[in-house]
């Protein structure tokens, strides 16, 4: 009877802990296994939260967690002209992953959901209406059972795979991520005070480049670009730090981070029998910036709402479950489609085009933006506007705006 749940989240990671303590809360008998020895590390992320993120999943930043408030963006262009967008109030905050993480896991734990680490999904197989997750736990083979299964694995997820949903994501949807974390930087020669963010394809193809500061002079200094591309991002992340001198000569290293971003390639169907996909192994991130933390988070608690109309109605169908997709897309998948739409004009951008951009913008511009007077369509509109001065660029913006 122990190994019996009404539902099995394998990742314990942003989505899978947030939908563990919605399910528990609801009263499901949850399971949550995890691979890793221990909640949060190693981090795959360069930890920037929005608020926006913050007020819809009802968070209190923390400050064991929510370490550096961040208060706007400083966006630098090819030439090293830079835009910044900065308001009066908190926009958002870096956090530190691993220690946010434990809290999720504590607050499951506090509803109910039973955790284990060091749990490794090998398999899943569906046996009478039932999934049969066969797991090595501290090298000893258990069997679990659940009638419903959220992967919740992260970008490289097995799980729906052993179900046999295929969620590989194509090679073009996704981004190379590299990061380290440093201390001692110069903080002279970056904004301390909000995301610093370096644009051009010399400098991060298709992507770009991040300073996103955590702690007094200590910051998560990464990059982001093509998975299609030659080089590796770890190639254009130490080409950066060896020219800016300025910010880096006496610094160091206390962390490395790397990892894949899915950024497009939308998962028309996060459904099979006993199946729900959420968060990187249902590719929901966002395609603009790549961030992920929040819409994982989301993108769980939708999920846990269908798991509980499941367990009442006591069907498990992929035609019952597939309300999931429906509510997500309508929810937030097809906005995340929009802006994936805009990345698609952004990569079309050359370094001319940002450097025009930087220039053109003006200081009026730049508060409009960031004082959250423009919605996101009128942002867009607005660098389109600008765009749109430019020779050459007007076939490409009117196809897109
Ligand atoms: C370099 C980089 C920078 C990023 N920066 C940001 C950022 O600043 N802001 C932001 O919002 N997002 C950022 N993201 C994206 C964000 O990290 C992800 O979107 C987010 O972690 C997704 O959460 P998740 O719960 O879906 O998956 P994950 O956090 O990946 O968790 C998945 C969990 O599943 C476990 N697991 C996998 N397979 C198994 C198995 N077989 N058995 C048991 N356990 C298993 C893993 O151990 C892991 O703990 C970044 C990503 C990268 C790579």
């Amino acid at each position: 009877m122990d190994n019996q749940y009404d539902l099995i989240i394998v990742g314990a990671g942003p989505s899978g802990l947030w939908a563990a303590e919605k399910a528990a809360s609801a009263k499901l008998k949850v399971l949550v296994l995890d691979r890793k020895q221990e909640i949060g590390p190693p981090k795959r992320c360069a930890e920037g939260l929005g608020l926006g993120w913050f007020k819809r999943l009802g968070l209190k930043p923390n400050k064991e967690w929510a370490v550096q408030p961040i208060y706007g963006a400083t966006l630098i262009a090819p030439s090293g002209k830079s835009i910044q967008m900065r308001t009066k109030k908190v926009a958002g905050y870096v956090l530190e992953r691993k220690v946010f993480e434990k809290h999720l896991a504590i607050a499951a734990a506090k509803k109910g959901a039973k955790i284990i680490v060091k749990a490794n999904v090998e398999n899943c197989e569906r046996k009478n209406g039932i999934v049969e997750v066969t797991v090595n736990e501290y090298t000893e083979i258990k069997k679990y059972t659940a009638p419903l299964i959220m992967a919740a694995d992260g970008v490289d997820s097995r799980v729906a795979r052993m179900l046999g949903k295929n969620t590989a994501n194509k090679p073009y949807d996704m981004d190379s991520g590299f990061q380290y974390e440093m201390t001692n930087l110069n903080t002279k020669h970056y904004e301390e005070k909000d995301l610093n963010m370096y644009f051009g394809t010399e400098i991060s193809p298709r992507g770009y480049l991040w300073i996103f500061p955590k702690r007094k002079a200590t910051a998560n200094v990464g990059i982001g670009i093509s998975a299609m591309q030659e080089k590796t991002a770890k190639h254009y992340l130490d080409k950066f730090i060896e020219a800016n001198p300025k910010i880096f000569e006496n610094a160091s290293i206390i962390e490395v981070n790397a990892g894949a971003i899915p950024v497009g390639g939308f998962l028309e169907d996060l459904t099979s029998d006993n199946l729900l996909v959420v968060g990187d192994a249902g590719h929901m991130t966002d395609p603009i910036h790549g961030g992920g933390i929040g819409i994982a988070m989301e993108g769980g608690a939708i999920a846990v709402e269908t798991a509980i109309k499941a367990h009442k109605a006591k069907n498990y169908s992929h035609e019952f479950l597939q309300q999931f997709t429906k509510e997500w897309f309508e929810r937030r998948g097809n906005q995340l489609k929009k802006r994936l739409k805009a990345r698609l004009l952004l990569e079309k951008l050359s370094d001319a085009d940002f450097n025009y951009l930087a220039e053109s913008l003006t200081v009026e511009d730049c508060l409009k933006i960031a004082g959250g007077e423009m919605n996101g369509k009128e942002k867009i509109m607005l660098f389109g506007k600008k765009l749109m001065q430019r020779p050459g660029l007007i076939a490409i913006l009117s196809k897109y705006l």
